[in-house]
């Protein structure tokens, strides 16, 4: 497949809840942070535990 633009990305999922494992659409996304040391990280509501969570 050549369709490997920027675009494609933007559809996937941000990840799973480490809870309960239910995926986690992008637009639930809350914040986008770097740590000072690390890998950026991001949080986002779970619908399942309605609660924020780092998606896995
Ligand atoms: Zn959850």
């Amino acid at each position: 497949m050549d369709r490997t633009g920027d675009r494609g990305n933007n559809d996937l999922p941000l990840g799973e809840c480490p809870d309960c494992q239910a995926t986690v659409p992008r637009e639930n996304l809350l914040i986008r942070y770097v740590p000072r040391e690390g890998w950026p990280r991001i949080l986002a509501e779970c619908s399942e535990c309605e609660t924020a969570v780092s998606p896995e």
